[in-house]
């Protein structure tokens, strides 16, 4: 038996944004408590995942890493906690798996934190010490989903959509604003149908005005759109705020109508394609990404080529292409999964090089050009901050950079990530790429 330092926890996070929040979250107030960040699973008192099942590749991540931490959850005065869409049925996952000490739905960090908790071996630390005082922050708008994609489990593992008040989003804002954010991006998993669960008709635009209010913070973003949810009152008021940046995360889904219609997205490609064109009028250096699934169940080659048009035709800025993977529960379960996996890597790898190519001239255009950057970290001697567009700039300066607001010339430009030269620090945001 390996020792087991006191207070000492293993975080292992996998899947989407809200993931990652919670993943945050849940590391802040364990450290509140006394408890501290380990790399090792074998020595950690408590060993924690935070699950994604969207795809069966990430369902198998999950599996492995699990069992691989049997033995050491086996061991006397350790637990290992599972959180998130893996968690479907407790009862069922705890009779399966009688060594994991505790399971909780997605974002339960309530249920997670009165487990640890209980254990009792928690110590109240320098709340100072205890945040690592993220420049760039993510709250949560609301939790679930109302819509039923067809292909999708999220809606079945995290629920119907639960907004959260405004006053308790903006709370959370400005607290992390007084300790160091700058900039917030505010999740969920349709953002543009916040609201419409809550009883007085407030939707995002609303948030934004809100969140726009708070002194200090530089930078708003939100994610993810949803193409049947997205007003034009959201479009206008996201162009018309400052800190809001002109980023888009808008997935699509497919090119076609007869695929968007069974995958029950609620809409038509026309209509995405007029969204589009509506937003690249309000903010013309709007930076739009989509997501793409391919090889959906009875996907014809024409159909598959009317998604390759889109991404041709409206030069994204980035596309995160999927290929289709059955789910079990979801309705596209009554369709056979009939595009072969050699098909659906072919589609994949065309889309792919077809989208890396229109990345790299999108970002070759930022040569010599001048662009206004949140540094963020500072990594291997050069500091790391993103764009408005949310395209990664890497610099170095001798100033103190962190969570500050510089403005940088392109030297470098690859699809992902780009070099620039220091060029001084912005006393105010402007609405620069
Ligand atoms: N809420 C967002 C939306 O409206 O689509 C994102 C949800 S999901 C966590 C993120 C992405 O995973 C989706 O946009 C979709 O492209 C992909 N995805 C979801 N289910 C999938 C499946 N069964 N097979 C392949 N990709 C899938």
């Amino acid at each position: 038996m390996s020792a087991t330092p006191s207070r000492s926890y293993y975080l292992w996070n996998i899947g989407c944004q809200m993931n990652k929040a919670d993943a945050w979250r849940l590391a802040d107030a364990l450290h509140q408590r006394g408890y501290r960040q380990i790399r090792a699973p074998d020595q950690a008192e408590l060993m924690i995942l935070n699950t994604c099942v969207v795809r069966q590749s990430a369902e198998d991540k999950v599996l492995g890493r699990l069992l691989s931490l049997k033995p050491y959850a086996s061991e006397k005065g350790r637990d290992l906690l599972v959180m998130g869409c893996f968690v479907d049925d407790p009862q069922a996952l705890r009779e399966r798996y009688p060594f994991v000490a505790g399971f909780f739905a997605p974002s339960d960090l309530d249920g997670v934190l009165r487990h640890v908790d209980r254990r009792g071996n928690a110590q109240p630390s320098n709340t100072a010490e205890s945040f690592s005082g993220r420049v760039a922050e993510m709250v949560p708008l609301s939790y679930g989903c109302d819509h039923h994609c067809t292909y999708c489990l999220v809606q079945l593992r995290r629920g119907a959509q639960r907004s959260r008040s405004i006053a308790e989003i903006r709370a959370d804002c400005a607290d992390l604003v007084a300790r160091g954010a700058r900039e917030i991006t505010l999740l969920g998993q349709n953002v543009d149908a916040y609201g419409q669960d809550l009883p007085d008709a407030t939707d995002l635009a609303d948030v934004l005005e809100a969140v726009h209010e708070i002194p200090e913070l530089v930078r708003i973003r939100f994610l993810t759109s949803h193409p049947r949810d997205l007003s034009l009152r959201l479009i206008e008021t996201a162009a018309r705020l400052p800190k809001v940046c002109e980023s888009w995360e808008l997935p699509v889904q497919s090119g076609d109508d007869l695929v968007l219609k069974r995958m029950g997205r609620g809409y038509t490609a026309e209509h995405y394609r007029e969204l589009v064109e509506a937003i690249r009028t309000a903010m013309p250096q709007a930076a739009i990404n989509t997501d793409m699934i391919v090889g959906f169940p009875g996907e014809t080659l024409e159909q598959y080529e009317r998604s390759l048009a889109m991404v041709r035709d409206l030069r994204f800025n980035a596309v995160h292409i999927a290929p289709y993977s059955e789910r079990p529960g979801t309705a596209a379960t009554v369709w056979e999964d009939d595009i072969s996996s050699v098909e659906k890597e072919l589609r994949y790898s065309e889309m792919d090089q077809l989208q890396t190519a229109i990345a790299t001239e999108r970002s070759a255009a930022f040569v010599d050009q001048e662009v206004e950057v949140l540094a963020e970290t500072r990594q291997k001697g050069r500091w790391r901050g993103r764009t408005r567009g949310n395209q990664i700039v890497f610099f170095e300066s001798r100033e103190h950079c962190l969570g500050k607001l510089v403005r940088l010339r392109i030297t470098w430009a690859g699809p992902w990530s780009m070099v620039g030269e220091f060029a001084g620090l912005i006393d105010s945001p402007s609405s620069a790429p």
